[in-house]
């Protein structure tokens, strides 16, 4: 008996919610599935999309803090019990009792491939399973988010903005991870398996001349470098033989570079790789200072020209009310980037959702702004951006401006000198901005600590950046 003519509507909500810039994997390898056995099946990317055609939908979610989409909000109970199917973390990363937070990562983990409609169709992906969708093993379909970006190009948007949709080659080797970070979602798991082989997400497809439509390749896994050495060695000279540029999106584990008995040949063979974009590692905790500067040591060894980045993670619980531990987590920002800038590495502000709740949140905000754009780290101190942002505001409302760049004693003078409050010819008086405000609230919060703080704010890569730390 032929089946009957279905339709399956795939919905990342985190982009319907304007959250991402990252093609949901997850969805690409259900089309994938749904493409091998011949289901139609649609990207919704309507808020208001009429879902009556569709057999089933389904949600994935990747942040906490996405909406859900308007045509689920407006399905009638029946329909949200009997037509959607939901998952990813974003549907319980914020879980903070951890048998709940077990419960319901496992059930999420396994969801798709114990779904009854997707065990009614085959695997034509190999492995044991005869039926059902094998998620390791399960070839992406890359062409599902084209509509999208053929949408957005109309809309006036540049095609080269949506390059991940359209120019990679994306799945995890390993995963995994052994750290236990309280903020990750990976906090529960205790070991690095192997996951994807190359071959079961290496694009293929060619265009008209012959290129390859998608000739990079970027890996979600979780901590590459602490899998056993024979799996990321193994895995890494697979990736050299490609020939393709490619990176590992969520970072490396610098800290196995001090740790590992290999962590010099770690270097050695990434210094061999054709990397696409700064190689990204993460210095997430002040605690490990020791172990980052040791590692970072064998690494400007090998690789003293790369572009070297480190995500910088703060913000986690924050609390309006404790200032103690408001002022450590933003010492402890300003410190990591020091030891990152007398390497001459770039840091990356990576804020958890708690900065919200500091009892004042925008410096988070102002910090990332400096940090996270090199042109302004590489250049200038936190102090620099902060008060050429106030020149900037200053010209922008026709004031004269004298002086572009004031060191925090020459603007500490003229503050207290009323220059910022005097009237010009035309009447207008000269404010102070946000951010420059920002940077006062808290130097006034932590009067004790004003030397300390303005001295950080100082920090500077061209003075402090160090290179007689790495060429011995
Ligand atoms: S090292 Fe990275 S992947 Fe591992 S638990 Fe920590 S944040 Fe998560």
């Amino acid at each position: 008996m032929p089946r009957r003519k279905l339709k399956i509507g795939l919905v990342d909500a985190d982009l319907l919610c304007n959250g991402t810039r990252h093609p949901n994997l997850v969805l690409m390898k259900l089309a994938g599935f749904f493409n091998d056995n011949g289901i139609d099946f649609k990207l919704i990317i309507d808020q208001d999309e009429d879902i009556k055609p569709y057999k089933y939908i389904y949600i994935s979610r990747v942040f906490t803090f996405t909406q859900e989409p308007t045509f689920y909000k407006n399905a009638s109970p029946y329909q949200k019990k009997h037509k959607f199917r939901k998952g990813g973390t974003g549907f319980y990363a914020n879980e903070l009792n951890i048998n709940k937070y077990r419960y319901k990562r496992e059930k999420d983990m396994n969801q798709l491939e114990n779904d009854e409609f997707l065990n009614s169709y085959t695997n034509h992906c190999g492995g044991s399973r005869t039926n059902g969708i094998d998620l390791a093993r399960q070839m992406p379909y890359y062409h599902l988010y084209d509509e999208f970006v053929d949408l957005k190009v109309r809309e006036g948007f540049k095609r080269d903005k949506y390059k991940d949709y359209q120019q990679y080659s994306i799945g995890f080797l390993t995963r995994g991870c052994i750290r236990h970070c309280p903020f990750c979602i990976n906090k529960l798991e205790d070991r690095i398996f192997p996951y994807s082989k190359l071959e079961w997400f290496l694009d293929e497809e060619r265009d008209e001349h012959g290129r390859l439509v998608r000739p990079y390749i970027y890996l979600w896994d979780d901590n590459f470098l602490a899998a056993d050495p024979e799996v990321w060695r193994t895995c890494l000279q697979q990736l050299i033989d490609t020939g393709r540029p490619f990176q590992f999106r969520q970072g490396l584990d610098e800290r196995m570079l001090a740790e590992s008995p290999c962590g010099e040949e770690m270097a050695e063979m990434l210094s061999r790789v054709h990397y696409h974009g700064d190689f990204i590692f993460a210095f997430d905790n002040w605690k490990d200072r020791p172990k980052i500067e040791k590692a970072l040591k064998i690494w400007k060894l090998y690789n003293p020209k790369k572009g070297t980045k480190f995500y910088l993670f703060c913000g986690f619980k924050q609390s309006e009310d404790n200032r103690e531990k408001f002022y450590k987590d933003i010492w402890e920002i300003f410190q990591r980037i020091k030891v990152l800038m007398t390497y001459g590495c770039v840091g990356y502000i990576m804020r958890h959702e708690d900065y919200h709740n500091a009892p004042i949140s925008n410096i988070y905000i102002q910090i990332a702004r400096w940090c996270n754009q090199q042109a302004f780290y590489k250049k200038m101190s936190f102090w620099e951006y902060i008060y050429r942002n106030q020149t900037y505001w200053e010209q922008k409302a026709g004031f004269e401006v004298l002086k572009e760049l004031k060191s925090f004693e020459e603007f500490q003078q003229d503050y207290e000198t009323g220059y910022y409050e005097r009237e010009d010819e035309r009447g207008k008086i000269r404010k102070i901005c946000k951010p420059l405000q920002t940077v006062l609230d808290v130097l006034e919060m932590f009067p004790e600590s004003r030397k300390e703080l303005i001295e950080m704010f100082n920090f500077k890569l061209l003075n402090l950046i160090n290179p007689t730390l790495w060429n011995h």
